[in-house]
């Protein structure tokens, strides 16, 4: 039975690893904190023997995990009925970003149909991710201006870790008129951020160190460009923008 609450408490966690709506995002962080609640509980009532008031309050617990485990459910399926569309930009061969990391040593790509490593769902990849242990350095992409500093716990970006979110104005399909483009770096090592929201960066500029902050297996940078601003559905896959 714990085994049962403990994968879905993983679930919860791998899930919320991924992007969701921002108002869904709050919605599934409530579930996830209960979740964690209820299992706590669930762990006093393993360890001791049960009376029968703990027997019910048990099943009550158990009950609740089974309604939270829908709720979390049906985020799962207005997630991945989430279609990100690339959008069809003609892009100008000059518009190419400043690559965002000390290391460009790429290990996972952009990938609208990836398949989960660990629960085979179907879990796109907005993202590039750089990885390289040791000190590493994260850089803007472009000049621009920072729209967002995220800490692990605020809350706002679940499973990203530190991150910071930055918005230019790039000329990307060289027609003379500049789009705004939103690039986002993710799971950087706490307090190793170097600029506030506000701050105007310059191309190339440092703003953080390399961390594994948030959902992440080992030190890597996840990279996202955005063609307006940030949402999942405009995610485009950032080797367009890079050499
Ligand atoms: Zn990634």
């Amino acid at each position: 039975m714990l085994n049962k609450v403990t994968l879905l408490v993983i679930t919860v966690l791998l899930l919320t690893g991924y992007p969701v709506q921002a108002d869904n995002l709050q919605q599934l962080e409530k579930y996830q904190n209960e979740l964690e609640n209820v299992q706590e509980q669930l762990l006093i009532y393993q360890n001791n023997e049960l009376n029968e008031q703990m027997k019910q309050e048990m099943i009550q617990l158990n009950k609740r995990v089974s309604e939270l485990k829908g709720y979390v459910k049906a985020y799962e399926i207005a997630q991945t009925n989430i279609f990100i569309k690339q959008q069809l930009v003609k892009l100008d061969p000059n518009a190419k970003l400043f690559f965002p990391a000390s290391t460009t040593r790429i290990t996972s790509y952009f990938d609208n149909n990836r398949k989960h490593p660990i629960t085979g769902e179907n879990k796109a990849h907005i993202g590039i991710d750089i990885a390289m242990p040791g000190n590493q350095y994260i850089y803007a992409a472009e000049n621009g201006k920072v729209i967002d500093v995220y800490k692990e716990y605020d809350g706002r970006m679940n499973g990203y870790g530190d991150a910071i979110m930055l918005q230019h104005q790039i000329d990307i399909d060289g027609d003379g008129q500049k789009e705004v483009v939103t690039t986002f770096y993710a799971h950087l090592m706490p307090n190793t951020t170097q600029v506030t929201e506000g701050d105007v960066v310059d191309r190339g500029e440092l703003i953080a160190q390399m961390g594994t902050s948030g959902i992440s297996t080992g030190q890597h940078l996840h990279f996202e460009v955005h063609i307006g601003n940030w949402s999942k559905q405009n995610a485009v896959d950032p080797m367009l923008f890079l050499n």
